[in-house]
């Protein structure tokens, strides 16, 4: 039973559909969690249940069925992309990792260009990856573009001094103006039609043009409370990845497998080798390497709701309450699979967004508040930003063993 009082929530309309990449009907499940749900800038929460299948024929991870693509637009333009829990430390440190993945792949195209460039990053998020490639090749830039549905980030882009923002998803954007350089950083995955948007692309990129794309690198995909795909709709391996880029009408110069599964693309030419897809390779990745991490997060999970099922019976034999550190998707998960019996007072999270906001039912204060609310533990609710956290804490004044760290107990 709970008191807290909830928004309605939005469910999704579920499509079913072949498979994105080799149009193949034919599907295994790989993942389920009907009961997953998103919740957005503004507090709404979206029921949108996930299904995750492998392609028979081309090992493709996707979602089937996929929630509405048009209903789904309406989550990015509410969309924050700054992960709340995040510091300003965090965030730059972040944004380097980016453009160093960046500039190992694409610095030559930028150094030894002897036209004046024009660049487009689609889904350009808070533009700092953007704006340290105008700054960077500020000499070979003519011009810079950067478009984002999210409204919010929209209003803070708006204006800015380093390249001109359109506040619009791809398939809004002009298709009559070229570039000589595209960048898409962990946008590819959200498409629900890649072949589209890739025929859009080459629409768009001049001949001598080329694209840089980095996705998740699903070989590491972070274990934990979240979903391990982290809701994208495909979730694609390098084997078939590359067979459909091929498809496309495109040829793969160079990649990287790190954090990210980089690519640097450019338009086929004649005397370019067409792909053959690695079948065996790429089933065998989805069997062993997925699987071991499927098992792994399995084991996480199970560990952490003991862990905090214990911690809620101990506050409420003590008659105490506790607060969750961090107002997002991983609470909202937290919140779903564990019966918290009215133990929380309320959540704190750093973005100011949200701070006198009720999210999940909860009001959100801001880290700084902590010492006037009364409380007997909290929860850092966060995988990526657990130390972050801790450490924001620690300095506000709040004693160590007043903290819970699921991840750090569970020796993760
Ligand atoms: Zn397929």
């Amino acid at each position: 039973m709970s008191n807290r009082v909830l928004n309605n929530e939005i469910t999704f309309t579920m499509n079913q559909r072949n498979c994105p990449v080799c149009d193949s009907l034919k599907s295994k499940s790989l993942y389920s969690n009907s009961d997953y749900k998103y919740i957005d800038a503004n507090g709404e929460i979206y029921r949108a249940p996930l299904h995750y299948v492998v392609c028979d024929d081309c090992a493709h991870i996707y979602k089937n069925p996929n929630p509405d693509s048009e209903q789904f637009n309406e989550l990015y333009r509410s969309a924050m992309i700054d992960a709340a829990e995040t510091s300003a430390e965090e965030n730059d440190a972040r944004a380097a990792q980016h453009f160093n993945a960046f500039i190992k792949l694409a610095n030559e195209f930028f150094s030894e260009s002897q036209e004046p460039i024009s660049v487009l990053e689609i889904g350009c998020g808070n533009g700092k990856m953007l704006k340290e490639i105008c700054v960077c090749y500020h000499d070979k830039i003519k011009q810079a573009k950067g478009i984002d549905p999210s409204l919010p980030l929209g209003r803070a882009l708006s204006g800015n001094n380093y390249f001109e923002f359109e506040n619009i998803r791809f398939d809004q954007l002009d298709l009559s103006r070229k570039y000589d350089f595209i960048i898409l950083d962990n946008v590819f995955e959200h498409f629900d039609f890649p072949r589209e948007e890739l025929n859009r692309l080459k629409q768009i990129l001049t001949m001598d043009g080329q694209i840089y794309i980095a996705i998740p690198n699903i070989l590491l995909t972070p274990t934990g409370f979240v979903d391990m795909f982290a809701g994208h709709p495909s979730n694609y391996l390098l084997e078939n990845f590359n067979w459909l880029i091929d498809q496309s009408g495109f040829h793969l110069l160079r990649y990287d497998y790190g954090k990210w599964l980089t690519c640097l693309i450019r338009p086929k030419r004649t005397g370019d080798d067409s792909v053959k897809l690695d079948i065996i390779s790429a089933k065998s990745k989805v069997n062993e390497l997925i699987g071991r991490q499927f098992r792994k997060n399995n084991d996480v999970r199970g560990k952490i709701i003991l862990l905090i099922e214990k911690e809620v019976a101990e506050l409420k034999r003590k008659g105490k309450k506790l607060i969750i550190f961090g107002a997002g998707c991983h609470t909202q998960e937290l919140l779903c699979q564990i019966d918290f019996e009215n133990v929380i007072c309320g959540l704190i999270d750093k973005n100011s967004y949200y701070h006198g906001k009720k999210r999940m039912g909860y009001l959100v204060y801001s880290p700084a508040q902590i010492s006037s609310l009364e409380f007997g533990k909290i929860l850092l609710s966060s995988q990526s930003f657990e130390n972050d956290m801790r450490k924001t804490l620690i300095n506000l004044g709040v004693a160590q063993d007043r903290i819970i760290s699921i991840y750090e107990n569970v020796g993760y």
